[in-house]
């Protein structure tokens, strides 16, 4: 099975950091080493893996760790957002439909003996028990046995096969196939094109050629995962060639080593979107990255009991934030931290939900917050800690001319910025002095106008 005993390779990586108290250039590269030689032993091939762990290192060292979470904990978290990302991010890709009545136009390239013919009835399966009606094309003029192959699959799952024996061209097999499901109000068409034992011209030209005669939505390269390393290659001359959509990694249930999993979305920027896992015709799964790095890490206990922790922190966080809202003390350090605390994701939001009945920011004030973060902690930086704390002072006070000046001369930001700034600060507080009134908190009319 691929990733088989990975994550017991894995658990002696994370054990390095036993007693360590933070994650520092020095104890993270032990760990970081026995990640990079367990993903090579997966056979993903050497450039993913130098990139992938520069990566994470980078991400790593300095992480600031969680109160309630060993550093070993935080690393395995780190290492397994940066799988996830790698392999395309959370959620499954699946097919991108054309939403114009024409039919969505599906076609499957690969070399000769990958899974290419019995991907295109997997698929056709898949796509029938969503309630679409499916075309399956067969252009391979070169091999009448692949042919005959998809007219059997065809006959075995009941879907119609279009075919012209050895006769034309695929390009010009493929557009008739396409213009008799249109003609048939057919939803998709799945194209299985030529395979040959190795890329060549020909090849790549006729595929481009078939792409271009059927306007394809989908080009999708089906991938044998038992071909390693070798996947990586593959992938990226296809895509330079011909730019796919996207891929099916065949024979993952083989014993493959799984490592072009992890190769293919990192060479050509395109997602997997279904892995095989049998010769059955309902071996089809959706591919999701978050389900796959949890296979190959085997820590989804820790990824989630970090995550849990982290969720926690934030939580007091902004239990806090309420209390200086109910008491109407929220200053510029308050408006810093929860600037950063909508960084760090969802703060905002958070606080939000603790709230009841709660006026809502905007999701584009909560943006444009965001964007302004930098500028914004520049110029609270060059505040007085009164100016801070007391934020009517730049508004209210005789002195708040030179206040400004001072300040907008201090972080190197304009007049404009400070007064965007301070507007955005009032916005903010009318906003939860408001929230806070709801509540029945003690906020006065202090409101910043
Ligand atoms: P094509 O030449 O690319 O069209 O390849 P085929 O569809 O004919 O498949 C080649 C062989 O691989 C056949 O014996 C299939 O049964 C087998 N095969 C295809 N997909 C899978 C898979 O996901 N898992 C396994 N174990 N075998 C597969």
């Amino acid at each position: 099975d691929a990733f088989a005993g990975m994550s017991d390779k894995l658990d002696k990586a994370w054990a390095r950091l036993q007693g360590e108290k933070d994650l520092n250039a020095d104890n993270v590269k032990a760990p970081l080493k026995d990640v990079r030689r367990a993903l090579l032993e997966a056979d993903v091939s050497l450039p993913v893996v130098r990139r992938f762990i520069a990566r994470c290192e980078e991400k790593a060292v300095g992480m600031k760790v969680t109160k309630g979470v060993e550093p070993g904990q935080m690393l395995v978290k780190c290492v397994a957002d940066e799988l996830c990302e790698l392999m395309g991010g959370v959620g499954a890709e699946g097919i991108k439909f054309r939403d114009d009545g024409e039919p969505t136009v599906v076609l499957m390239a690969g070399l000769q003996g990958v899974g290419k013919t019995t991907a295109c009835g997997k698929l056709s399966l898949a796509l029938r028990k969503q309630g679409k009606s499916v075309l399956l094309v067969a252009t391979d003029v070169y091999r009448p046995a692949a042919i005959d192959q998809l007219k059997t699959l065809g006959k075995q799952i009941g879907v119609p096969v279009f075919d012209m024996g050895v006769d034309g061209n695929p390009p010009e097999i493929a557009a008739r196939g396409v213009r008799k499901a249109k003609d048939e109000d057919i939803d998709v068409v799945i194209v299985d094109t030529a395979g040959r034992l190795n890329i060549d011209e020909k090849l790549m030209g006729e595929l481009k050629a078939t792409k271009e005669a059927t306007s394809a939505d989908e080009t999708l390269l089906v991938v044998d995962a038992m071909t390693g390393q070798e996947a990586a290659t593959l992938t990226a001359s296809f895509n330079e060639a011909v730019e796919i959509t996207g891929a099916i990694l065949t024979k993952m249930d083989g014993d493959t080593r799984g490592g072009a999993a992890l190769s293919v979305r990192e060479v050509s920027g395109k997602p997997i979107k279904f892995t095989g896992v049998g010769e059955k015709m309902d071996a089809l799964e959706p591919f999701y990255p978050e389900r796959m790095t949890s296979r190959i890490l085997g820590m989804g206990d820790i990824v989630s009991l970090v995550e849990k922790v982290q969720a926690g922190v934030k939580e007091e966080e902004a239990e806090k934030i309420k209390q200086k809202i109910m008491s109407a003390t929220f200053d510029f350090n308050d408006f810093v931290g929860q600037l950063e605390m909508m960084n760090n994701m969802g703060g905002m939001k958070q606080i939000m939900q603790m709230m009841p009945g709660t006026a809502k920011l905007s999701e584009a004030d909560m943006e444009a917050a965001g964007k302004s973060m930098t500028i914004a902690k520049s110029l609270i930086n060059s505040m007085t800690k009164e100016e801070r704390q007391y934020p009517d002072m730049l508004v209210a006070s005789t002195t708040a001319d030179s206040r400004r000046q001072r300040i907008v001369k201090g972080s190197g930001r304009t007049e404009a910025d400070l007064a965007q700034l301070i507007m955005m600060f009032g916005g903010m507080r009318t906003q939860m002095q408001k929230m806070s009134g709801q509540l029945g908190g003690q906020a006065g009319d202090v409101g910043l106008q």
